[in-house]
C-alpha cells in the first residue's frame, strides 16, 4: 500500500494556498501590452496582448483580448515582437573561426593540427557561450546540420536549459570526399565526417545517427560522375526513409541539388549559387515539399575572417557584446592562438571576394535564386552556416537577413522565413516558431518595427525563452 510522505502533504498544501493567491504578489500570469506584435504566419496585431503562463502562451490577440485576473501587466506601447529567431544553419562544434577549418588552414593558414584540435575542444566545453550568443541576438532555436556525434545530444540538454536555445542536430555527415580531406577533417574520435564507400557503410551511418536521436542525416556534396557513389547514396536515401528520418543535401551546383531532390532530399542548406534555378528544380522542390536556405551572406563574414588573420580587421559589429571571449580575442590577435601564422595568399583572397567578377557570378545568381523560390512559393529558412571562418555564432543571423532583404525579399516575410519557417527545419514547428497559443513562450522584443527593414532586428532590447525575460546587452547570470 502507498503511504503518503508527511513533507509530500505539507509541499502540496503550500502549491493549492498559492495556486489560489488572489493579489499581485505572486501572479500566474504575465501579460504584455501596447506592442506591435508579428506573430510568425504573417500575422500581425497592432497594439496587441500577448498573455503567459508557465513558460508558454496562453493567448494572443488585439486590445480586447480577456486578461485573467491574477496576472502581472507589463505595458510595452510603443516596441514590436517578434518570436524567437530560428537559424536552420549552424554548426556548434565549430568556432566561427579559421582554427576549425583544417582543410584550408592546413595548406595556408595554419601550422600545425593541434590547434584545430584544441579548438575542437573548446568548443565541446564549452558551448553553452556559443548559447548565450545566441539568445542574447534574438535566436531561440538552432539547428546544427553537421558535425561532431556530441551535437545531437545537445537536443535533449538544451531543451531543459533557460541558457540555451532548442537545439536540432543531424550528427556526422555523409560524403564522397577523399579520404584525405575526410582525415584532415576528422579528430582522431568523434568522427564529423564519413567517407561513404558501401551501401551497408551508409545504411550503418545513418541508423547510429538516427538511434542517438538525430534530426536529419546530412550529405556533403554528392559525385554524380560517380556511379558507384549514386549507387550507395540510393542506399542511404532508402535507410533514411526506412528510418524516418530526413535527407539533407549541401551543395552549391544545380545538377547535385535536383539529384539530392530525386533521392527524396528534404532540406538544401545551401543556395544553388553557379546557376540560374530552372522549372525542374523548382517542380521537384514542391513535390518534395523541401525547405531552402539560401545562406548567402557568407562573403563579408569570410572577408572579415581574412582581415582578421592579417591584423586587419575593423572593430566587430557587437552592440551588446554577446560574443565570447575566446573569439573576441582570437579576432583581435589571432597570433595569441596561432603561433606561426601563414598569411600567403589571403589578401589575394579579400581581393578575390571583393571583385566586381565575384559579385557578377557567385554574388549575384544566389541572390537572383532566391527571388525565383521565393516568388515560386517555395518554403525559404533563414541559415548562416555559422561556426564556418567569420560566420560567428549569433551575430552573423543580421548580415544574413540583410542580404535576403537586398536580394527582393520583403521584410515582413523575412520575420515568417526566420521563425516559422525556421521552426519547419527543425521539426519542432508543433511547439516553437510562432506566438499562439500553447506555444511556448519564445519572443524578442525590439525598439523599431522590423517590418519596414529587417536591419531594424538589430534594434533588439530583450530575449524571452520559455518565459524567461532577459534584457539582451547584460551578460547571463550564471
Ligand atoms: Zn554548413
Amino acid at each position: 500500500m502507498k503511504t503518503i510522505n508527511p513533507l509530500f502533504s505539507i509541499l502540496l498544501l503550500i502549491f493549492f494556498i498559492s495556486c489560489n493567491n488572489s493579489d499581485n504578489t505572486n501572479p500566474e500570469y504575465t501579460v504584455y501590452q501596447g506592442a506591435t506584435l508579428f506573430d510568425g504566419t504573417g500575422k500581425k496585431i497592432d497594439s496587441s496582448i500577448i498573455i503567459i503562463n508557465k513558460g508558454r502562451i496562453e493567448a494572443v490577440g488585439d486590445e480586447n483580448t480577456a486578461i485573467p485576473d491574477n496576472a502581472e501587466i507589463i505595458d510595452i506601447t510603443g516596441k514590436y515582437i517578434t518570436p524567437g529567431l530560428i537559424d536552420a544553419h549552424v554548426h556548434l562544434s565549430a568556432t566561427g573561426l579559421f582554427d576549425t577549418r583544417p582543410g584550408q588552414a592546413k595548406e595556408k593558414y595554419l601550422d600545425s593540427l593541434n590547434y584545430y584540435l584544441s579548438a575542437k575542444a573548446w568548443t565541446k566545453n564549452n558551448v553553452e557561450k556559443y548559447y548565450e550568443a545566441y539568445l542574447r541576438s534574438g535566436v531561440t532555436g538552432v539547428y546544427d546540420t553537421g558535425g561532431a556525434p556530441w551535437t545531437i545530444s545537445l537536443q535533449e540538454t538544451a531543451e531543459n536549459d533557460l541558457n540555451a536555445p532548442h537545439v536540432a542536430a543531424s550528427g556526422t555527415l555523409i560524403t564522397p570526399a577523399s579520404e584525405e580531406f575526410v582525415n584532415s577533417i576528422n579528430p582522431p574520435v568523434e568522427k564529423e565526417m564519413i567517407r561513404l564507400t558501401s551501401d551497408s557503410l551508409g545504411r550503418k551511418v545513418v541508423q547510429y545517427n538516427t538511434y542517438l536521436g538525430s534530426t536529419g542525416i546530412k550529405i556533403w556534396g554528392l559525385a554524380l560522375e560517380d556511379e558507384e557513389f549514386m549507387s550507395r547514396m540510393e542506399a542511404v536515401a532508402d535507410e533514411v526513409e526506412k528510418l524516418g528520418n530526413k535527407l539533407i543535401i549541401h551543395t552549391h551546383v544545380l545538377d547535385d541539388a535536383k539529384a539530392a531532390l530525386q533521392l527524396g532530399a528534404k532540406l538544401l542548406v545551401h543556395g544553388v549559387s553557379h546557376k540560374v534555378v530552372d522549372e525542374e528544380f523548382i517542380n521537384l522542390f514542391k513535390k518534395n515539399n523541401a525547405l531552402y536556405t539560401p545562406n548567402i551572406g557568407w562573403k563579408k563574414a569570410s572577408i572579415y575572417s581574412m582581415e582578421a588573420l592579417i591584423g586587419e580587421a575593423g572593430d566587430i559589429e557587437d552592440p551588446n557584446q554577446v560574443l565570447d571571449e575566446r573569439t573576441r580575442r582570437f579576432i583581435q590577435s589571432p597570433g595569441e592562438y596561432i603561433s606561426s601564422l601563414d598569411t600567403t595568399g589571403v589578401q589575394e583572397g579579400i581581393k578575390g571576394l571583393r571583385s566586381e567578377e565575384f559579385k557578377k557570378g557567385h554574388d549575384s545568381i544566389p541572390m537572383l535564386n532566391l527571388k525565383k523560390l521565393w516568388e515560386a512559393g517555395v518554403t525559404i529558412v533563414v541559415g548562416t552556416d555559422a561556426g564556418n571562418p567569420g560566420m560567428l555564432h549569433g551575430i552573423s543571423y543580421y548580415d544574413e537577413l540583410e542580404k535576403m532583404q537586398e536580394a527582393g525579399i520583403p521584410a515582413s516575410d523575412l520575420i515568417v522565413m526566420a521563425t516559422r519557417n525556421g521552426a519547419m527545419a527543425m521539426e519542432r514547428l508543433n511547439d516553437i516558431g510562432t506566438l499562439e497559443k500553447g506555444k511556448m513562450a519564445d519572443l524578442i522584443i525590439l525598439e523599431k518595427d522590423p517590418s519596414e527593414d529587417i536591419s531594424n532586428i538589430r534594434s533588439i532590447t530583450h530575449v524571452m525563452r520559455g518565459g524567461l525575460l532577459r534584457p539582451v546587452n547584460e551578460k547571463f547570470e550564471k
